[in-house]
């Protein structure tokens, strides 16, 4: 057997006994590249741990995405900025850099249905896991059914642990389903858990004044929740019609038009 056939052997199984995936998908391709370009034996081990670095850091961004539970992956450069009233693109930009994330501020989005307030939080969810953060993302219903579910499980403390871990928490939906007064109170103190040291974005239809219908009208809870999630926080307020209906009545406008000028034409 060839001197060569036999080394590629050998590394591939040391590639994968020293858990080097890239290296080992990426190295005979390089070899061959090294020698029609003659590159140094310095360049080519350079290139082949550089290839072994970026596979590491993919696979971590995937692994990041995986944990984050997005129900949708909704990204900024399908977001039509021209399209959506009271959302500034150069905010947006700001916050997708992440800063915010290690400084442990918030971001509340606020206005009515279908305006891109899911779509923005999960961008910045999308941006967050690319910079490695740990990101979770999560329905207001659904995470007040989870702590109620702990609670009769007596599993609260590790339920909290388990979310703390996450840098960023995506709560989407605040305000469709109103909470009963316990479900309110443990939500409650998860959000006040995080105050001032982990991050959360809140999406939500309902404006401010409006939140203590969510918290089975207890007015001092809603207000101490409040002045926790808003004190340092950005706050976005879409504006406008919904984004689909506004797509459809664009695109229905066309075909009229449409219709209108061929029949012009006969
Ligand atoms: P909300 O959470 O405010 O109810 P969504 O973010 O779920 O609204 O938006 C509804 C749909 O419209 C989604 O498919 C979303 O991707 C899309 N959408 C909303 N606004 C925009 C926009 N400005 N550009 C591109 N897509 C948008
Ligand atoms: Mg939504």
């Amino acid at each position: 057997m060839n001197r060569n056939v036999v080394a590629a052997d050998l590394v591939r199984v040391l590639a994968r006994s020293l858990k080097m995936p890239g290296l080992g998908r990426c190295y005979e391709t390089l070899a061959r590249q090294a020698l029609e370009e003659h590159w140094s034996y310095e360049e080519f081990l350079h290139e082949a741990l550089a290839a072994e670095q970026t596979s590491r850091q993919d696979s971590a961004i995937r692994h990041r995405m995986r944990e984050a539970r997005f129900p949708e992956i909704k990204t900024l450069d399908t977001f039509d900025f021209s399209a959506a009233e009271g959302i500034a693109a150069a905010q947006i930009a700001e916050l997708a850099r992440g800063d915010w994330i290690g400084n442990a501020r918030n971001v509340i989005l606020a206005g009515p249905i279908g305006t891109g307030k899911t779509h923005l939080a999960t961008a910045l969810g999308v941006e967050a896991a690319r910079q490695r953060r740990r990101v979770h993302f999560t329905r207001a219903a659904d995470l007040v059914r989870s702590l109620l579910e702990a609670r009769d499980a007596r599993e609260l403390g590790r339920f909290h642990r388990r979310l703390q871990r996450a840098e960023l928490l995506i709560v989407d939906e605040l305000g469709f389903v109103p909470f009963d007064r316990t479900g309110g109170e443990l939500l409650f103190n998860l959000l006040a858990e995080r105050y001032e040291r982990r991050s959360v974005v809140v999406t939500t239809n309902l404006p401010f004044a409006e939140w203590v219908k969510v918290f089975a009208g207890d007015e001092k809870l809603t207000t101490a929740l409040l002045d926790r999630l808003a004190h340092h926080a950005t706050v976005i307020t879409t504006k406008g019609k919904s984004y689909r209906m506004r797509k459809k009545a664009t695109s229905s406008d066309k075909e009229k038009s449409g219709l209108q000028e061929a029949t012009h034409s006969e």
